[in-house]
């Protein structure tokens, strides 16, 4: 069924009788061509590219939980692409171009809003860091604009500008980032993808892996065996848990994330805002709630909640940098576990075992990743061979020093 103005029409006429189910729930068949492991935005996404744009077909995804039940529909929905490093920039482009055809592509809701991402700055040292990020966005085609503190208090006057311990001096700007609902994205990429014929298996956690000969032959999972010549990992903050299972240990390390829902209130906040003198950032969501979220809780952990220290932390940030959010009440929280790389940066790849393949290392930034990780991650399992603007995410630059550290911070993944 596509969706459409008629569709809804034709349904309101005839007592909404018509509707289906958006995707089938097909049981597991013994065996694949491709087999992907987690049905979040990542897996979802390879799934649907596998099938669309490289003509795989016999694809199943697998997942423990149910769909939306991991990241993907527990961040805080920001898109953007204003990185600086030459191994991210691109990618991170290449994915905001598919953001902004995806509703059309999918024929989905995904609520995509291109409301503007504001980094702020407050000292001359940060403008000239925010200069030359804005200039090398510019250099790839990537629209960045600097702003000054007049500007700034045009397009947001109820931040704190002046009487704080750190002024706001301008910001950097990004039009074209924004915010996507983030559940409707893991549900329009497993429609479409089942509307290709991949079978979406839920409620199937992956044990084990058969392994024979040195190379790939199919999954264990809590529903039998299923063989397949290629399995794709995408499993997020569970990657360190599920490749022990194939004995291989990664240089991921899981973390704790928190997010925060405000009640509703009147439309404060056109577009995100991040702040500049401590780790906060926020938007307001269409049904008035603000969204926010801040640093990691600082500790390793798969529990997917987090503690009330960090709720302290992430809220004083948000009340220096924005006063009136002191007033409102919050509404609700809730944790996701991170895949901490050692430089911040994602890893797509195969591994030393012949047909599998890795996709992990989102940190804290895989939301606005997932269309040009599924496609380049799609290209790498059909292929053999990495897509262009996914070459840098190798497996072995941690070993060869080719780290991409975005942030600066070294081999501090709890910093990323
Ligand atoms: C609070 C928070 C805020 C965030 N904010 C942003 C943001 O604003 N912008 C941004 O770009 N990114 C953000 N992120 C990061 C982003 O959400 C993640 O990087 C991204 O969603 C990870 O990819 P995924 O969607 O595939 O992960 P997930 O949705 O976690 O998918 C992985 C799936 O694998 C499944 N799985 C695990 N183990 C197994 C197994 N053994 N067998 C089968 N299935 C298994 C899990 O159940 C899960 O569904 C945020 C994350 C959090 C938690």
């Amino acid at each position: 069924m596509r969706y459409s103005a008629l569709q809804i029409l034709k349904q309101g006429l005839t007592g909404n009788k018509g509707w289906k189910p958006v995707w089938r729930e097909p049981d597991p068949k013994p065996e694949y061509d491709i087999v992907i492991v987690g049905g979040g935005g990542h897996g979802l996404a390879t799934a649907y590219y596998l099938a669309q744009e490289f003509q795989q077909a016999n694809i199943a995804v697998i997942e423990k939980g149910w769909l939306g039940s991991g990241n993907i529909g527990r961040n805080t929905t920001i898109v953007r692409s204003n990185y600086l490093l030459p191994g991210n920039l691109p990618f991170y482009e290449f994915s905001l171009k598919l953001w902004e055809g995806l509703e059309q592509e999918l024929n989905y809701n995904l609520m995509m809003s291109q409301r503007g991402v504001l980094n702020l700055y407050h000292s001359d040292a940060q403008r000239d860091a925010y200069a030359r990020r804005g200039n090398a966005m510019r250099l790839e085609g990537v629209d960045a604009e600097l702003l000054d503190v007049d500007q700034v208090r045009k397009l947001y006057p109820n931040l704190n500008h002046a009487n704080a311990r750190f002024p706001i001096h301008g910001g950097l700007l990004q039009r074209r980032g924004g915010t996507a609902r983030h559940d409707a994205v893991a549900w329009g990429y497993a429609r479409a993808a089942d509307q290709k014929g991949v079978d979406i298996i839920q409620n199937c956690e992956v044990t084990g892996f058969l392994i024979e000969s040195g190379k790939i032959a199919g999954i264990e999972t809590s529903r039998g065996t299923i063989r397949a010549t290629k399995i794709g990992v995408a499993v997020a903050g569970s990657t360190s848990r599920v490749m022990e299972k194939a004995e291989l240990r990664l240089p991921i390390e899981s973390h704790v994330l928190q997010a925060f829902v405000t009640e509703g209130i009147k439309p404060a906040l056109p577009g995100v805002i991040t702040y500049g003198a401590g780790h906060f950032y926020i938007s307001q969501s269409d049904k008035g709630g603000l969204v926010f979220g801040g640093d990691l809780d600082g500790y390793n952990s798969y529990a997917q909640r987090g503690n009330l220290a960090t709720v302290e932390h992430v809220v004083e940030a948000g009340v220096s940098m924005l006063p009136m959010i002191g007033r409102a009440r919050m509404l609700r929280s809730w944790g996701g576990v991170m895949d901490m790389t050692m430089d911040g940066s994602p890893i797509i790849d195969k591994t030393p075992i012949d047909g599998l393949f890795l996709n992990c290392g989102w940190c804290y930034g895989g939301f606005k990743a997932t269309p040009a990780s599924g496609y380049c991650f799609a290209h790498l399992i059909a292929r053999n061979q990495p897509h262009e603007a996914a070459i840098a995410y190798r497996l072995d630059r941690y070993e060869t020093g080719h780290v991409i550290d975005e942030a600066g911070h070294g081999a501090q993944p709890n910093l990323h």
